[in-house]
């Protein structure tokens, strides 16, 4: 564990010290439960874990480490490596590429998930996250490498954390199948709630969600002869979408149409 963690140490121990708490049910009975509120995105900060631990001064220094040590991994990726750089190229709402001594690493940003170059908002999630980071020196905080060999870390452009901005700001979902920080949950519900960026569309499309689309094949929907497949309706909305759209054969309710037939998407112009 490195100087960070240490730091993380000692700032919920000295908590740990200050707030002597009653003693409730048996401590260890009560850890796995504890534990899973902290791991899964509840509404309670983790941090509540801490405040019912026994007040007796040994069991709480041993718990102390042992609970701390455990919730910091919860909460917080564990940082390998800090890595000073140039932004140099912006890929999409969660890639870069940073210039570290002279050479080029590519950064998938930790946490997050941007909607695809080829989906809605990927474009804005670019700008936004080019208007953030791009050619500025950036601090990479590195917590590992990810299975196309891209370096997964958190970007820090001085004190602003650009995976946490891309996602307050509504250009990015929170990532949790890999991430399981309640700040990084907090920041996307309060996004949504405020209808930023994305949250402007009622109902978007997660980006694993789309990629997991792309990756099998579409239904063929249902048509008669005469019909061709080139335009899908969505008969709830009234909508109609192109072969090329997203939303193509995957609304709730539909079936394909000609040209004429509903009014266009504002996406992919029906
Ligand atoms: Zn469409």
């Amino acid at each position: 564990m490195g100087p960070h963690w240490i730091k993380r140490s000692s700032q919920r121990f000295g908590r740990l010290e200050t707030r002597a708490m009653p003693v409730s049910p048996p401590f260890l009975a009560n850890l796995p439960m504890q534990m899973s509120e902290a791991n899964g995105v509840s509404s309670k900060a983790p941090t509540t874990c801490v405040l019912n631990l026994p007040s007796n001064f040994a069991v709480a220094l041993l718990a102390g480490f042992f609970l701390t040590g455990t919730l910091a991994c919860a909460e917080q990726p564990h940082v390998v490596d800090e890595l000073l750089g140039k932004v140099i190229s912006v890929a999409d709402g969660d890639t870069v590429t940073v210039l570290v001594n002279k050479e080029q690493l590519r950064v998938r940003l930790e946490g997050i998930d941007a909607p695809e170059s080829n989906q809605s908002f990927g474009a804005r999630a670019k700008q936004a996250l080019s208007g953030l980071v791009f050619g500025k020196t950036v601090t990479v905080k590195k917590i590992g490498t990810d299975r196309f060999g891209r370096t997964l870390g958190v970007i820090m452009v001085g004190d602003i954390d650009a995976n946490a901005k891309m996602i307050e700001d509504g250009w990015a979902w929170h990532y949790k199948q890999y991430n399981k920080e309640y700040r990084l949950a907090q920041l996307e519900d309060a996004a949504r709630k405020a209808k930023r960026g994305l949250w402007a569309d009622p109902s978007p499309l997660a980006p694993w969600e789309f990629r997991a689309r792309q990756r099998t094949p579409r239904p063929v929907p249902e048509s008669s002869d005469e019909t061709p497949l080139t335009f899908w309706l969505n008969v709830s909305s009234g909508v109609r979408h192109n072969s090329t759209c997203e939303h193509f054969g995957q609304t709730k309710r539909g079936r394909s149409c000609g040209p004429d037939e509903g009014r266009p998407c504002g996406k992919c112009g029906g």
